[in-house]
């Protein structure tokens, strides 16, 4: 803190400076150094620093300490050290710290209450969630005042203890029951809670303590993730009332589908067509997979829904090492219309599976005492082939058992 900047020259006016100078000259610089405004690196840094001279250089007691004393006059008094008991005109040491120097304390402020948790929504290909990319958010949010640092107040106006509730926040009401007497307590109406009441408001929040904005965000997803996951993104979410944390923001990830891949986990599915030679034959085919179409060779006598498995080509694990696997499922087309050429082709192959149908000699005549399946016997023997042959073939055998001639 030793090479902290004076307070005049943070401002840029003399020391003789009057109070509506003081005012003025912050007012032009926050408007340039607001880190809404200015996406130097550095504006937020300079933002504090021109709040905190402000803070004091407008008030006159905090002023006198610092033209007679400088920054180690202010800081010594708050350390209570042998410096600061030099008369240290005002007492709540401790608030003022924690306004100046981002005591770490601010937890502690009176009614400050956690923000909001937001959520929203971001929509990804396919391949974004395979690889993982950066993608930039808009979130339209309450954020904490950068002028008054959310306490609702005027620089240099801080708010004053509510009368109301004497700075407890609370108020206690004694009530009579049937069961006795007993205290109830609520937040106080007039602070709402805070102990405090703004007597100059802020103007930039106007009092609020919060100022809604637009805010960019960049996420970065990582490699792996899938439809309807949740990324949180710590602190992201409302700020945070009257110096409270802010809340959380939860970006749920919407994944479109790839037209021809398909997720299970880290897995990788695609779907391939095979017409009955390719799946008979095997075939040199192409396959859509995560690092474009490749050329995949089909084994002859590939059976439908036959699933190819290639290690490690499938996403990213999720928080583990390694990939999926790339899953090829089989799907062998039958043709539904052939052309002339096809049929005829077919008709051959056919002939090729089935035995020519067999006309052979009619059996010999058997004793009727069997009945029936002696009758069936020899009909089952032929395989079953074609209901007219095997109603002729039952009629012709029961004729032959009971001794009458053929039809014909
Ligand atoms: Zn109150
Ligand atoms: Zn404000």
């Amino acid at each position: 803190m030793s090479s902290k900047r004076d307070y005049y020259e943070v401002l840029g006016v003399a020391r003789t400076a009057t109070d509506d100078e003081l005012k003025k000259a912050y007012r032009a610089l926050a408007r340039k150094l607001h880190p809404d405004v200015n996406k130097e690196p550095d504006a937020e840094a300079q933002f504090k620093d021109l709040s905190e001279a402000y803070e004091v250089l407008s008030n006159a007691q905090k002023r006198q300490i610092y033209d007679r004393h400088g920054h180690q006059g202010l800081r010594a008094g708050g350390g209570g050290g042998p410096a600061g008991a030099e008369g240290f005109p005002f007492g709540d040491i401790g608030d003022i710290l924690e306004s100046f120097f981002g005591g770490g304390v601010q937890g502690g402020r009176p009614g400050a209450t956690r923000g909001s948790d937001l959520r929203t929504q971001l929509e990804l290909t396919f391949e974004e969630a395979v690889f993982g990319c950066e993608k930039e958010l808009e979130i339209p949010r309450w954020e904490n005042c950068l002028i008054c640092d959310g306490s609702g107040a005027e620089p240099g106006k801080p708010p004053t203890r509510c009368t109301s509730c004497n700075g407890s926040g609370e108020v206690r009401r004694v009530q009579q029951s049937l069961f006795g007497q007993f205290v109830n307590v609520t937040p106080c109406d007039r602070c709402r809670g805070a102990g405090q009441v703004v007597t100059h408001r802020c103007v930039e929040c106007n009092g609020r303590g919060s100022v809604r904005k637009t805010r960019r965000l960049t996420v970065t997803v990582p490699a792996g993730v899938d439809n309807e996951m949740e990324i949180r993104l710590n602190g992201q979410g409302e700020g945070g009332e009257r110096g409270g944390p802010s809340g959380n923001l939860y970006v749920r990830l919407q994944v479109k589908a790839h037209p021809r891949l398909k997720r299970d986990g880290a897995d990788v599915i695609c779907e391939l067509s095979l017409n009955v030679a390719q799946a008979a034959l095997g075939a040199e085919v192409m396959i859509p997979t995560l690092a474009g179409d490749e050329s995949f060779r089909v084994p002859a006598g590939t059976q439908h829904g036959h699933e190819f498995r290639l290690r490690d080509r499938g996403a990213p694990r999720l928080q583990r090492s390694g990939r999926g696997q790339l899953r090829v499922v089989t799907k062998v087309e039958v043709p539904t219309a052939l052309t002339e050429k096809q049929r005829a082709l077919f008709t051959s192959l056919a002939e090729t599976f089935a035995p020519p149908p067999v006309a052979g000699p009619p059996p010999s005549p058997k004793p009727v005492t069997d009945g029936e399946r002696s009758a069936q016997s020899p009909d089952s023997a032929d395989g079953g082939k074609g209901k007219s042959r095997k109603g002729k073939g039952i009629i012709d055998k029961v004729k032959d058992a009971l001794g009458i001639d053929g039809d014909e």
